[in-house]
């Protein structure tokens, strides 16, 4: 339990990434910049602070009473986690040795060769698709989206469990064609459990300010209610994934 993996932060009762009450640690450093990312705090791989998997596992045990209560477990997010395969393969590893849980949240951007040491160790794969045209990823993300397609083609090759996440951005993500290069990819993707649509929102404009960023999004709108609806409900006419 000597790696050492950059570490962004941490929080203890998680509910959103994954099943049940869950312990999230945010990885620093992700290869990708998304327009919508709510925590560019996390990019620089340079930052964040230094910690073994064992002074990481000494704290998930902490809170282990709360988390396997709830049937939840372990969450490693970011950045992007697959920087820093070897550090979470061995914290998953643990993890499993000890009957806990774990969900990889991950943009697959780094590839495909990069996580399979995870993947070995990991019960769910929660995996973001940004965009399902490669130049329309470009624009949204910063890189292509080849290896993003490897991971989750890969996912549905595989017996591990996966979530999908796809932010809906007004403008980027909301259009027919847009849309419909979502769902030529989600066809693809049929062992996927759930695709989970999520509105753009602006709940971390402040760190690009004060990073001293310029956040293209800024003068986008979050959609509306009904436009979520309308969204999912044409994906739920075009896939046979459950759309929530
Ligand atoms: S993959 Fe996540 S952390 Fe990385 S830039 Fe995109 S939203 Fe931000």
């Amino acid at each position: 339990m000597t790696e050492k993996g950059r570490i962004h932060s941490w929080e203890t009762c998680g509910t959103v990434d994954g099943p049940g009450i869950r312990f999230v640690l945010f990885m620093q450093g992700c290869p990708l910049r998304c327009l919508y990312c709510h925590n560019p705090d996390t990019w620089e791989i340079s930052e964040g602070q230094e910690y073994t998997v064992e002074e990481i596992f000494k704290r998930i045990l902490r809170n282990e009473p709360y988390f396997q209560a709830s049937g939840g477990g372990v969450t490693v997010s970011g950045g992007e986690p697959g920087l820093q395969a070897q550090f979470v393969a061995e914290l998953f590893k643990e993890c499993k040795q000890h009957g806990i849980h774990t969900a990889l949240d991950t943009s697959g951007s780094v590839g495909l060769k990069k996580i399979l040491p995870i993947l070995d160790w990991t019960d769910l794969v929660i995996l973001d698709l940004k965009h399902g045209n490669l130049e329309k990823h470009r624009l949204l993300t910063g890189k292509t989206n080849e290896k993003i397609i490897e991971v989750a083609e890969y996912l549905n090759q595989s017996s591990i469990k996966f979530w999908l996440r796809h932010v809906l951005v007004p403008g980027y993500t909301d259009r027919k064609d847009d849309l419909e290069q979502l769902v030529l990819l989600l066809n693809k993707l049929e062992r996927a459990e759930k695709l989970e649509l999520i509105p753009y929102h602006k709940l971390g404009l402040h760190k690009w300010a004060a990073l001293g960023l310029t956040n293209r999004l800024a003068s986008v709108s979050p959609p509306s209610i009904t436009k979520m609806e309308e969204v999912k409900n044409f994906l739920r006419s075009r896939t046979k994934l459950k759309i929530c």
